[in-house]
């Protein structure tokens, strides 16, 4: 599969880490926003998305049904390794995935129930998931690639926007449902 990276992205770097107004305005349906870095043998990888491409829909979980589909998709990202397929010489596990969205009760995403919060996400009708994965890696040298397998699991997704650090380069990347991996050298 031809490399899908593109050259630096400093204007995007930049952007990212402006005010939460802004970043907002990064909630469009459809398109994720994943953080990759590279140091030494951990890889971390921060995943920040509309809920509505994960579910379908972002209103607060109440409803069995609602709460049943949060709960199988907290499943399938918890499936760590089957959500980010990496080099398998590589040897990377995870050691530790976090869930955390405004409209799902954290119980429900396999996480410790965290203190009431009034959350303006949800009451504006659009509502994200963050996901937060570290993977050890025994060979991180044989690290080459990661399959980002969520357009798969997930219809909701049309794109992927990728923002890469190693410890020789930044690289941002744009995946799509027919060109889901990120590989670098
Ligand atoms: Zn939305």
């Amino acid at each position: 599969m031809k490399r899908v990276l593109s050259s630096v992205a400093i204007s995007a770097l930049l952007y990212h880490s402006l005010s939460p107004a802004i970043a907002h305005e990064a909630h469009v349906h459809g398109v994720g926003k994943l953080d990759v870095a590279i140091d030494g043998p951990q890889l971390t990888l921060h995943l920040d998305t509309p809920l509505a491409n994960l579910l379908g829909f972002e209103h607060a979980a109440k409803r069995p049904k609602d709460r049943q589909a949060a709960q199988k998709m907290a499943r399938q990202l918890r499936d760590g390794r089957r959500v980010f397929v990496t080099t398998p010489a590589a040897e990377c596990k995870p050691i530790s995935i976090k869930l955390v969205s405004a409209a799902i009760d954290p119980l429900l995403l396999g996480e410790l129930p965290a203190p009431a919060t009034a959350d303006a996400s949800v009451k504006s009708g659009h509502a994200d998931l963050d996901a937060d994965y570290v993977f050890q890696c025994a060979n991180p040298e044989k690290l080459e690639s990661i399959d980002v397998t969520l357009f798969s699991q997930f219809k909701g997704f049309q794109r992927i926007d990728v923002q890469m650090v190693t410890p020789k380069k930044q690289l941002a990347a744009k995946l799509i449902p027919t060109a889901f991996r990120l590989s670098w050298e």
